[in-house]
């Protein structure tokens, strides 16, 4: 299997419910390295960017306020099979259809605030890293 980046970001509901540590701590356990870090508050701006693909979704506005709404925590995360195995770790976005021990069926309230990012695909890993990295700040991490 090849070796794949993922972007995730510890959301503000996340940090808020002083869950960094935690779901931090649950992502290293399932083989995921950590390659950059950063703890930040996205400004509406930046928020609306990331999700611009849902610009047209009734959800959107919301979302934006939400993901600016407090502190969160962008990673790039690799691992073999990253993509997929990362989005197996968090569950389906909505929690009440999440699967039983994800992080989002353990910690999640509702569909909009569910805790934890992942990328969908290696090409939009990439892009989303980018986002809020840049190459010096990926750190090579052979632990
Ligand atoms: P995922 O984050 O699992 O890849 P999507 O890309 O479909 O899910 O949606 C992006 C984010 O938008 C979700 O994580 C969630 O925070 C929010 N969202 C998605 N659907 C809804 C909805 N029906 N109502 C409110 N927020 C939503």
């Amino acid at each position: 299997m090849a070796v794949e980046r993922t972007l995730t970001i510890l959301k503000p509901d996340c940090v808020r419910k002083n869950l960094a540590g935690e779901v931090t701590k649950r992502i290293q356990e399932a083989g995921f390295k950590i390659l950059a870090m950063k703890l930040t508050r996205l400004t509406k701006e930046t928020a609306g960017g990331f999700y611009a693909v849902h610009k047209e979704r009734p959800f959107y506005g919301e979302l934006v306020e939400f993901m600016s709404s407090g502190a969160c925590v962008p990673m790039i995360l690799e691992k073999e099979n990253a993509i997929e195995d990362f989005r197996t770790l968090i569950g389906a976005t909505n929690p009440s259809e999440a699967a039983e021990g994800t992080i989002r069926a353990d910690f999640a309230d509702s569909v909009g605030e569910n805790i934890v990012h992942g990328s969908d695909s290696v090409e939009n890993g990439k892009i989303e890293g980018a986002y809020f990295f840049s190459e010096a700040e990926v750190i090579a991490n052979n632990s």
